[in-house]
């Protein structure tokens, strides 16, 4: 088997299996976790990085994933196409 194969995650799977509140950057301002997903842009309230620990997370080596700081950048596909990013 590939180990690189990418298995979906819907949004309610990865919200369950995100390690955020984990993470030095997280603070809980009750929003949605798993903002490698997000459509809507990024947190509305986490804006300074303290490291970034999505490359643990099972959803990002599940999803192929390559970037970080999601919370504050936005999702993996904000990161690849930033023209179509919606500002937090
Ligand atoms: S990759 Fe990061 S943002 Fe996405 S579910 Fe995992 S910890 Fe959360
Ligand atoms: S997206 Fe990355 S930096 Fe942001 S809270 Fe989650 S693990 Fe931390």
């Amino acid at each position: 088997m590939d180990s690189k194969e990418v298995i979906p995650i819907d949004m309610a799977k990865a919200e369950s299996m995100c390690v955020c509140k984990s993470c030095p950057t997280y603070f809980d301002c009750d929003e949605p976790l798993a903002f490698c997903l997000y459509d809507t842009g990024a947190s509305g309230c986490i804006t300074v990085g303290r490291g970034c620990i999505c490359p643990g997370c099972p959803v990002y080596g599940a999803s192929g994933f390559e970037s970080d700081f999601y919370c504050i950048v936005g999702s993996e596909e904000a990161h690849k196409n930033p023209e179509e990013a919606i500002a937090p």
